[in-house]
């Protein structure tokens, strides 16, 4: 249990479209997440996946049973806010209980579903403390607790973890991905963070102004993007785009100019409209790009301008001739300085290509592991 599909969904706040036509499907069990810069309608998607909010057009079926018109309460969801909203005068224990007492569930009953609840969470040591005697992370799991005693077909999680500082949104990252594989249940999980939105999820729904962009895997979504918001969006440092020419459209590939150093490159995608001398942009990922390319493969030169050593990593960024900036990732032991000149090399297989209306031309293979189902990448 715990299919949500949404057919059409349009929301609008007085003439302001906040969703356009959102048609989803989720399925039992599975972990989305949506994700998306703000303003981009993911907390609203979510209020109206929960009934928080209504739509204005579109229906919403949990379980194949249509709930577009159905209360909050009689949905068989649980919510999680970035707010935790805990009672503050109230025990850890009477927190997670008090949904149970005002549905007058039995004492018994009540007991040993916090029980299970605080065991899942970790949180056995803390039933009698107050909220205030608990770290930012307790505080969170605490309002997790609360969502899971409830026994709800889906969990809905709005921004959860962004309260906390850096080093325990990593570690409540790891929480709440050990704790989907111990509760039967679906979950959808609104993020900004594309890291995030990597780690967590089996499927990701980018959205864009209220509309979907793109729904896949991570890594389908990391290997094809459909358009250039998305190839932006996804990975950390972001894709590096350049403007680049069309010289030849042939079966296996479109081939490029990039920059002005005569580099020639054989990107494998179809060319569909493209014809030659057609401006197109080439996308190319920092970690796909090398210095001390040899003469002979395609390179583009530039000058160092500023160098960060990560200690694993080092970014890179490369003034090229055109004036345009790239970051080429480089290993935690590169000796390149600032100032130095470097041939950055491409590999065609690993670049991307977008049209003027920047989407994608589609790649003439599927990346291997593009699809693979969550936990075997
Ligand atoms: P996100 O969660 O992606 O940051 P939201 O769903 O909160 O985005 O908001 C999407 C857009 O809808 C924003 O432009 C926001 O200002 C607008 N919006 C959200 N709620 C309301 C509301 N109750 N009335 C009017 N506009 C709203
Ligand atoms: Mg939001």
């Amino acid at each position: 249990m715990g299919n949500i599909q949404l057919s059409g969904v349009n929301k609008t706040f007085g003439n302001f479209d906040v969703i356009r036509d959102v048609d989803l499907s989720i399925d039992e069990r599975e972990f989305v997440v949506f994700v998306g810069p703000s303003g981009s309608g993911k907390s609203t998607l979510l209020r109206l996946v929960a009934g928080l909010e209504s739509v204005t057009s579109g229906s919403i079926l949990i379980d194949g049973r249509d709930v577009t018109a159905v209360r909050p309460s009689r949905r068989g969801l649980a919510m999680v806010f970035q707010s935790y909203a805990l009672y503050p005068h109230m025990s850890v224990r009477n927190n997670i209980a008090f949904g149970l007492k005002m549905a007058k569930e039995p004492k018994a009953r009540i007991e040993e579903k916090v029980n299970a609840a605080a065991r899942t969470l970790q949180l056995e040591s803390y039933l009698d403390r107050k909220p205030r005697a608990l770290s930012g992370g307790q505080r969170q799991r605490v309002a997790i607790g609360r969502a899971i005693v409830r026994d709800p077909t889906a969990f809905l999680f709005d921004e959860p973890l962004s309260n906390l500082d850096a080093a325990l949104r990593v570690q409540m990252r790891l929480e709440i991905a050990r704790l989907r594989q111990t509760l039967d249940a679906t979950m959808v999980y609104v993020t900004h963070d594309q890291v995030e939105a990597m780690t967590l999820a089996d499927k990701i729904v980018v959205l864009r102004d209220g509309a979907v962009e793109q729904i896949g895997s991570p890594l389908a979504l990391y290997h094809h993007p459909v358009n250039r918001f998305v190839a932006g969006f996804i990975g950390s440092p972001t894709m590096n785009f350049l403007e680049a020419r069309v010289t030849a459209v042939e079966e296996t590939g479109v081939r490029v100019d990039v920059g002005n150093d005569g580099c020639s490159l054989m990107v494998p995608v179809a060319g569909g409209d493209v014809t030659n001398g057609t401006g197109v942009t080439l996308g190319v990922r920092p970690e796909h790009l090398c210095t001390g390319a040899t003469n002979g493969t395609p390179a583009l030169v530039g000058e160092v301008q500023v160098v960060e050593r990560l200690g694993g990593v080092t970014y890179l960024y490369v003034r090229l001739a055109d004036g345009n900036t790239v970051t080429v990732e480089a290993g935690g032991n590169d000796a390149t300085r600032v100032g130095e000149s470097v041939r950055v090399g491409l590999d065609g297989g690993t670049c991307h290509l977008f049209d003027a209306h920047a989407r994608a031309l589609p790649a003439l293979f599927r990346h291997p592991i593009a699809d693979a189902p969550a936990g075997t990448h």
